[in-house]
């Protein structure tokens, strides 16, 4: 199955829904599918992010949590394109895991995933062609200490994800994981400057020496670089790639 108008990253004609576009990799997302032509919904809970990141890419922005009873509610069910990227992160030891922020994880990054999905799927199926990009995280299939509810959230998401490749298949629909290690967004900007200001040494060494431990290319992955494969698994040579996880994070699942 060919892009429309049959270039390889053209997606003119398409609509794609991002999910958490008003930051770090779902914005870089949804620049990049506006660039390649889509129309593009973009959902976050921060009001004002999201309209900003609205005006840079022409999109229009739904002003959704992702953690509520029915997200989808209000939102479009003609999408083409769904990218699953919202998350957040907990970290604490399982005895002081605070259990309504685990339940949370799970709503934001699993429950309201499927939810998404759910609501879409019917229009992809009729048009027989979809793309479902699932951010996921090398957490999708490694676990660190003091992250029970991220992990176990991406690892539901990469099930997911498969499962929802399995159903679509006949339908000419596609779902594949995205899973990143570090990536430069406010999100891991903020606890490289708070681990400076805590152990006292620069930035940069916090990074090579605290944060990047496990990448063997010690350098903070870039929003762009995760949306670039985004737009390839939307686009027309990837049709068979379902099922998939993507991994860039720097050589660190490599070990
Ligand atoms: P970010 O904090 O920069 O952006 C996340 C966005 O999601 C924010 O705009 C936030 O408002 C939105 N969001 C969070 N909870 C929401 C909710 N309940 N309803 C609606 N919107 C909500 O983070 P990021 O680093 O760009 O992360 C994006 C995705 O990438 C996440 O799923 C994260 O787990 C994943 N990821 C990030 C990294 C990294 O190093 N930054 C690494 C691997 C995976």
């Amino acid at each position: 199955m060919t892009s429309v108008t049959g270039h390889s990253d053209d997606l003119s004609g398409r609509t794609a829904l991002v999910t958490g576009a008003g930051s770090g990799i779902g914005r870089a997302c949804a620049v990049a599918l506006a660039r390649a032509g889509a129309k593009v919904h973009l959902v976050d809970r921060d009001a004002e992010s999201v309209a900003d990141a609205a005006r840079e890419t022409g999109g229009t922005e739904h002003v959704v949590d992702l953690a509520a009873e029915d997200p989808a509610r209000d939102l479009p069910t003609e999408v083409d394109i769904l990218v699953n990227n919202a998350g957040l992160q907990h970290v604490a030891p399982i005895h002081e895991f605070p259990p309504e922020r685990f339940t949370l994880l799970q709503r934001v990054m699993v429950t309201a995933p499927f939810l998404l999905a759910r609501h879409v799927l019917p229009h992809m199926y009729q048009r027989g062609w979809g793309r479902v990009v699932n951010v996921s995280s090398v957490h999708g299939s490694r676990a660190s200490a003091f992250k029970s509810a991220y992990v176990a959230a991406k690892h539901g998401l990469e099930g997911l994800s498969k499962v929802i490749a399995l159903e679509g298949a006949p339908h000419g629909v596609t779902s594949n994981c995205v899973s990143p290690g570090y990536v430069r967004t406010p999100l891991v900007e903020n606890q490289v400057a708070d681990q400076a200001r805590a152990h006292g040494i620069e930035p940069e060494q916090v990074l090579a020496d605290v944060m990047l431990t496990r990448h063997a290319i010690k350098q903070l992955v870039e929003p762009a670089e995760v949306a670039s494969v985004v737009l390839w698994l939307c686009g027309a040579h990837s049709g068979h790639v379902t099922g998939s996880t993507f991994t860039i994070d720097g050589g660190w699942t490599a070990q």
